[in-house]
């Protein structure tokens, strides 16, 4: 009931002239728009992950919106310092895609590129290294992709019996059942993707299929290299995608993030991204100690010069938004409207 209220007014809003007034606005052009996306499907992935994945043709109609509205889309680290400086054009943009996954390459990318756009990849690199699935991602997936069974062969997994299958919850429980698992044995890259290996056994899923396919793999460090010197900005989000909360992993996950992406980029990485959004007040003064000088999070909201470098808001776009909602936050009107705070399902 609230979202229709909401598409209303912004609908009300738009077709009266308002968002084209807040649009081009004095105040919009003291505020900066940061767009976070995740994926870009290759098969049915926006299926299994609406919150993170979208259609080819869905990101497509955004970059159009951006376009259609003149949208002045920026380099990163370019807007925050014109920001800063009181000196952003009309109707600034920022846009981001987390994690860098090998759909980035096929698939965002030349959409980006033919409209000519800036893009930041907050990119993490375990498993840019290791090019095998992500694990946590790759169960989910493998799961839903037999939703509606129950099955009784997860005892030689160590799971509980029966699998069923049949709910977005039973699913997700399957998979922290894997992932404490893994945890719990100090389990490595190699050894969670043999075991990823065996539920797709127990699941009669074909891997090697999904192996040739790449799906949900992590952009390689050549596809980096070559993505960088074509100017994609490559920034950081964690070596394996996680904050610990005691500091020197923290930091380490920093380092070894930001030596990776030196070695693929030739750049030092200073920008960073909070892996699934979450973060907390310690992590603030580890991150100054590591030289970082802006860090996004997944808050909605618009970026003015009061707001802090390092809590930097975004908007999320996902299938779940429409293009009414999509285009009031690019004018400004959208964040004048109460939304909930977005939390990123598993990633
Ligand atoms: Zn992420």
């Amino acid at each position: 009931m609230l979202v229709e209220i909401r598409r209303a007014t912004l609908r009300v809003l738009q077709t009266s002239g308002v968002s084209r007034l807040v649009a081009d606005s004095r105040w919009r052009r003291q505020r900066l728009l940061i767009l976070c996306y995740h994926g870009v499907s290759r098969q049915d992935e926006h299926l299994w992950r609406p919150n993170l994945y979208m259609k080819p043709d869905f990101l497509r109609q955004r970059l159009e919106m951006l376009q259609r509205g003149k949208y002045n889309v920026l380099p990163l680290g370019k807007a925050l310092e014109l920001l800063r400086a009181g000196e952003l054009p009309p109707r600034s943009v920022v846009i981001t895609f987390d994690d860098g996954m090998c759909d980035f390459y096929s698939c965002a990318y030349p959409l980006l590129k033919s409209c000519g756009f800036p893009v930041t990849v907050y990119q993490t690199t375990y498993y840019s290294d290791y090019q095998r699935p992500v694990f946590n991602l790759i169960c989910s997936y493998m799961l839903w992709k037999r939703r509606g069974t129950v099955l009784n062969n997860g005892g030689e997994l160590g799971l509980r019996q029966p699998l069923d299958l049949r709910t977005e919850a039973s699913r997700e429980e399957i998979v922290l059942q894997l992932m404490s698992r893994a945890e719990a044995d100090h389990l490595n890259g190699a050894d969670r993707d043999a075991l990823a290996v065996r539920l797709a056994s127990a699941l009669g899923f074909d891997y090697q299929e999904l192996l040739r396919n790449r799906l949900l793999h992590v952009m390689s460090p050549s596809e980096i290299s070559e993505l960088a010197l074509a100017g994609v900005d490559f920034q950081l989000h964690a070596h394996r995608h996680r904050t610990p909360m005691d500091e020197a992993s923290f930091r380490r996950e920093i380092q070894e993030n930001r030596q990776r992406l030196q070695s693929m980029t030739n750049s030092e990485a200073v920008h960073f991204c909070y892996p699934s959004g979450e973060y907390c007040s310690d992590f603030l003064p580890w991150l100054k100690a590591e030289s970082v000088v802006s860090a996004t999070t997944c808050n909605p909201g618009l970026v003015t010069t009061r707001t802090h470098p390092l809590l930097l808001p975004r908007f999320v776009d996902t299938s779940a938004r429409s293009a009414i909602e999509f285009e009031g936050w690019l004018a400004g009107v959208g964040p004048l409207l109460a939304f909930k705070r977005y939390v990123p399902a598993g990633r």
